[in-house]
């Protein structure tokens, strides 16, 4: 897949950069603010301080309960959070999508799947009884943290204060508990649609009575937050890459429609200790993580480098003697892609083979059984599974006309290690492979030569997109200095 999937991928990437740099502070509902200029005489005195209640007062004895990264207590329609003390100042990679995508609403990110919104944000505790979330960016650093140039870096990269929360009690070992009610009923922009996202899909104020709250799901080291979002269209997207404007301003109503989402909102805690990066480097096609400017590693000038994007695959520790030997090893920890249940039947064992097809790649650096497919449960098999929770990579099999696929990545902005991917995977590919392996191969290969390929040629199609996206999602990059290089018929 040359030309079409590398459009698609270079579309994506500005995607996401764009996001990063188009940030701004938001204040959750419900927060006060101070409007420049306001008349002050009219401005209420200053409220009285916030008291936390003890904790019983609070999380009462009516509340639902569920343990993990966070706990998670819903007490009447009222969520909280209650951050352990030692989750405070964790980095945590934030990654919403869509759950569900809306009906007649077919421009730019606009199938279930599609990324929203991709963020690092830590907790701390503030003056006053207060709980910040903080936005965290990796734009500059200097390396060595004992050396006055990092300090003098890091004061001029005061990051963020993006919400916050009055602590409604404090909890045992230094945790905290704060209401999330308001937060995630309403709109901000780490949480839910990026402030691109948003001005591309054209989406303006959310419509807080026609929104909810799904549900709050906690794990070890992930949250999960499921809400209903109905949206306000402000105008036809100008970034529309396909499919028509949306139906909503084509159907002669005098004001717009309203357009309903439901998201995903993973919250992932990154790792303490980071991956050991390795440096991208220009001769060799990695997907990267963002420029970062060191002030410390040229004494007489600046450096900007990025890392390379890849999983960290590493021998369990009874492995680690025979994988220096040069011995096959399983990895820690498996890449597994799940197929999306809703994929045609005929098609997932391609798609599957299409996965395994790369263990023999990862083979040659030492390791076995190192990614496989499987089909993902459905919530019959398995109510706690789900396909949008970031600890999950995924194909996801999308009714479109887009004749594509394309195979983004989700990696950890500190360190390039790739926590999860979610393959687009559009129906209409087929009609691209038909229409390639039709035009390059019929004059040799009689099977090409109709309009409706056999199963097994299809599906073999389906096998190469399957192997060339997972490709991309592993971090590589279309390879086309071997196009020129290597001879046509290796
Ligand atoms: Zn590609």
């Amino acid at each position: 897949m040359q030309k079409f999937l590398t459009i698609a991928l270079m579309a994506l990437l500005p995607f996401l950069n764009a996001d990063a740099q188009q940030r701004r502070p938001v204040v959750p509902q419900g927060a006060s603010t101070v409007t420049p200029g306001a008349d002050t005489a009219k401005r209420p005195p200053v409220s009285p301080p916030n008291k936390p209640k003890p904790y019983n007062e609070v999380i009462t004895a009516k509340a639902v309960s569920s343990d993990g990264m966070f706990k998670v207590h819903k007490v009447d329609d009222n969520y909280f959070f209650e951050i352990p003390g030692d989750m405070f100042d964790r980095e945590i990679l934030v990654v919403s999508r869509l759950s569900k995508a809306a009906a007649g609403f077919r421009t730019g990110a606009s199938y279930a799947g599609d990324q929203i919104n991709s963020e690092t944000i830590s907790f701390e505790k503030g003056p006053n009884n207060k709980v910040f979330l903080r936005e965290i960016s990796f734009q500059e650093t200097g390396r060595d943290s004992t050396e006055g140039m990092y300090r003098s870096v890091m004061n001029s990269n005061l990051q963020p204060i993006g919400a916050s929360f009055d602590v409604k009690a404090w909890a045992p070992k230094g945790g905290a508990v704060i209401d999330v009610t308001g937060f995630l009923n309403g709109d901000n922009d780490y949480f839910f649609f990026s402030p691109f996202s948003k001005r591309r899909l054209g989406l303006g104020q959310v419509m807080a009575d026609r929104s909810y709250i799904v549900s709050a799901k906690t794990f070890p080291a992930n949250l999960e937050v499921k809400t209903v979002k109905t949206y306000t269209l402000t105008a036809p997207s100008a970034g529309a890459t396909s499919g028509s404007v949306p139906s909503a301003f084509t159907m002669g109503a005098p004001t717009p429609r309203p357009v309903t989402f439901e998201l995903n909102t993973s919250m992932v805690v990154l790792p303490k200790v980071p991956m050991k990066p390795r440096y991208y480097d220009d001769r060799v096609g990695y997907f990267t993580t963002q420029t970062i400017t060191d002030f410390d590693m040229n004494p007489q000038g600046i450096d900007r480098y990025r890392y390379i994007a890849r999983y960290r695959l590493e021998p369990k520790t009874e492995d680690v003697e025979k994988y220096k030997r040069g011995e096959l090893v399983e990895p820690q920890k498996q890449i597994i892609y799940y197929i999306d249940p809703t994929t045609p039947k005929k098609w997932i064992p391609y798609l599957i083979q299409g996965v395994n097809d790369w263990q023999v790649a990862f083979e040659k650096a030492g390791f076995k059984n190192a990614i496989v497919a499987k089909v993902a449960p459905t919530p019959e098999e398995d109510s706690t599974f789900s396909l949008e929770d970031a600890r999950h990579s995924a194909i996801i099999y999308k009714p479109s006309d887009i004749p594509n696929a394309s195979g983004p990545n989700v990696h950890d902005p500190r360190s390039g290690e790739i926590m999860e991917s979610h393959i687009n995977w559009y129906h209409n590919v087929m009609s691209l492979v038909r229409n390639w392996y039709m035009i390059q191969t019929a004059a040799v290969d009689p099977k090409a030569r109709k309009m409706v390929f056999d199963d097994e040629l299809m599906g073999q199609l389906i096998r190469f997109v399957s192997s060339h996206e997972v490709g991309h999602t592993l971090g590589l990059r279309h390879n086309f200095g071997s196009s020129s290089t290597v001879p046509v018929e290796n």
